[in-house]
């Protein structure tokens, strides 16, 4: 184990001669809560970063797929009749000039929901370079979670609040200090820009009993054992969706909180012949989503998107993956629903309907 050590004192200066080569991002307290931002240098980005945050209340997934995205823009055929110009294929991605981006104070599941999102930007039919080039020049420096939120279920997720998979280094507040590991080259590369110290052998125990602490608190288990072997057409015409959706009121708020939700569409802005093509965050809770050109929708009722958008996170997509499902447990659904709709409740639904089916044809 690679351990490393700075204390609290001296993180404004680690970080400061880290931002010499890196643009740091990490989170600040905003007026809604808090949430992931770019960082100045110097005294302004130790001013801004918060490491004593509970949780944001949008997930860092911006900072890769942003909510808007110029695309490219264009310019309409003149009135003289000659062409406009012709769009690129693609514009490079201007996000954060040459340096790359070391997020600080990444919670580890959502590091891990960073992964699950590459799966569909980054495919063996296409790799989508607005994504890519920011995923490839990102380094992620995770801070576990010691006391999880009561709706955290990450660890059932496949997750949890020592989760090292998404991350290059992974911290753990320890009163003065923070303490954790270097888990890949990206982290040692980033804890040399920052001077951060070798870690002791103390320092190994104190990670290791933190985290057993942390997993202690945090094992709620959510039942999904059956949907995996469920049949996709059982679990869809289950007959419990109607009822399970009863309150939801199609907002969409849980998929843009979602760290895992990667919905997009596509349009153009033109104003006075000037053009951009823009790419922005959708969701498959509202109806305008699935509305076909001819004016059908396969999925006009309510109940039929809110069924959508659990059958793709726990059945369609570990279906397809084979990567788990698509949720890392951090309970942002949960919270900001205004429907009080509980994705561990829908789940157990599901699980049992599985469970049933399993059963009935069972000799
Ligand atoms: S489940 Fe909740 S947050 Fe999501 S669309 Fe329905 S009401 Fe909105
Ligand atoms: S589905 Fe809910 S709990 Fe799961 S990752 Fe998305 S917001 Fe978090």
């Amino acid at each position: 184990m690679n351990m490393i050590r700075v204390t609290k004192q001296a993180v404004a200066t680690a970080l400061a001669k880290a931002s010499k080569s890196y643009t740091i991002a990490g989170p600040v307290k905003a007026r809604a809560g808090h949430e992931f931002r770019c960082l100045g240098q110097g005294q302004t980005l130790t001013k801004e970063l918060d490491l004593e945050y509970t949780h944001t209340r949008l997930s860092p997934k911006a900072l890769l797929f942003p909510q808007a995205e110029p695309m490219f823009h264009f310019k309409l055929p003149e009135t003289t009749g000659e062409p406009g110009d012709t769009p690129p294929a693609f514009l490079e991605a201007e996000s954060f000039g040459e340096s790359p981006l070391a997020v600080v104070g990444l919670r580890p599941w959502d590091a891990r929901a960073l992964d699950l999102l590459k799966l569909n930007f980054d495919t063996p039919d296409y790799t989508d370079p607005f994504f890519m080039k920011r995923y490839n020049a990102m380094v992620r420096v995770g801070l576990a979670d010691i006391h999880p939120d009561p709706e955290n279920f990450s660890l059932a997720a496949g997750s949890g609040p020592f989760d090292e998979a998404g991350l290059d280094i992974l911290l753990a507040d320890a009163g003065d200090a923070f303490i954790g590991k270097v888990i890949t080259g990206k982290g040692r590369d980033f804890a040399g820009a920052a001077g951060f110290e070798p870690g002791s052998p103390a320092d190994e125990k104190a990670f290791a009993a933190l985290k057993a602490a942390a997993e202690k608190e945090a094992d709620i288990p959510p039942a999904c054992d059956r949907i995996n072997d469920a049949d996709t057409l059982d679990l869809y015409h289950a007959d419990f969706w109607e009822a399970a959706a009863f309150s939801c009121i199609n907002c969409g708020a849980c998929t843009f909180a979602c760290p895992t939700c990667w919905c997009f569409d596509i349009q153009d802005e033109v104003n006075q012949g000037k053009g951009v093509r823009l790419r922005l965050w959708d969701s498959c809770m509202t109806d305008l989503y699935s509305a076909h050109a001819s004016g059908h929708n396969p999925r006009q009722e309510g109940y039929q998107r809110f069924r959508n958008r659990f059958m793709h996170k726990l059945k369609y997509f570990p279906d397809k993956y084979g990567a788990g499902i698509m949720c890392v447990g951090c309970g942002r659904c949960i919270t900001q629903c205004p429907g009080g709709i509980d994705i561990r409740e829908v789940m157990a639904a599901m699980n049992t309907a599985g469970a049933t089916v399993q059963q009935e044809v069972s000799p």
